[in-house]
């Protein structure tokens, strides 16, 4: 897979801390599952905090025993690196399958309009997570951000003001990221998106229907 979009560092320590909530845990387990690079400075991140855990006292690591730690977790042959998330042929990676209950089949969507459709997945109330169907071609309405979004690609891909985001891309948006995300043609774009405080959308009716759909 040839992903152009990675999770960053902060988000990787969040989430081997487990500070994350339990929206923004799913898209990055998601990730992870698709993502050879991510998933391996996940681990490092795991090494690190099971080492300073295991003490009884608040460990202090030096800045070059970190380094070298990081550097020899990275010299580590990749099957020696967790990869225990394999995943059975679909459109949803296994962290997904295990969250819906099944693959893509198994979802119940609802229309947003403009043919755009979203399943919103129950997590805890901090934050919201929802899968998003939207038509190859078509637009989502332009917005920005109150809090954080974090946006995974299932199938086909999406273009915004920040580049081209195809299968296993992560787009990270927030308060400073006004955008206007449209579909590729050719392929039908499932996205995979959390969000932590409801989008500020710039144009009347999707303001409107912002209620209802809970977005
Ligand atoms: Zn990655
Ligand atoms: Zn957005």
């Amino acid at each position: 897979m040839n992903i152009k979009h990675h999770l960053t560092d902060d988000i990787l320590m969040a989430y081997s801390a487990g500070t994350l909530p339990e929206a923004f845990n799913l898209v990055v387990a998601t990730h992870l599952s698709m993502c050879d690079e991510c998933r391996a400075a996940a681990a490092s991140y795991d090494a690190v905090g099971g080492a300073v855990l295991e003490g009884d006292e608040v460990a202090t690591i030096s800045d070059g025993a970190l380094k070298a730690t990081l550097k020899l977790i990275s010299e580590m042959p990749k099957d020696a690196i967790k990869t225990e998330r394999t995943y059975k042929p679909g459109i949803f990676p296994t962290p997904l399958q295990d969250y819906v209950g099944g693959d893509l089949d198994s979802v119940q969507w609802r229309s947003v309009g403009m043919g755009v459709k979203q399943a919103v997945l129950k997590t805890s109330k901090e934050a919201s997570v929802r899968l998003l169907y939207i038509p190859a071609g078509a637009a989502m309405p332009d917005h920005s951000h109150k809090g954080k979004e974090m946006t995974l690609v299932l199938q086909g891909a999406f273009s915004d003001e920040d580049g081209r985001f195809g299968r296993g891309d992560v787009e990270i948006a927030d308060q400073e990221l006004h955008h206007h995300p449209t579909a590729e043609m050719g392929e039908d774009c499932i996205c995979l998106t959390a969000t932590d405080a409801p989008l500020k959308f710039n144009s009347l009716i999707p303001r409107i229907a912002q209620p209802f759909l809970r977005i």
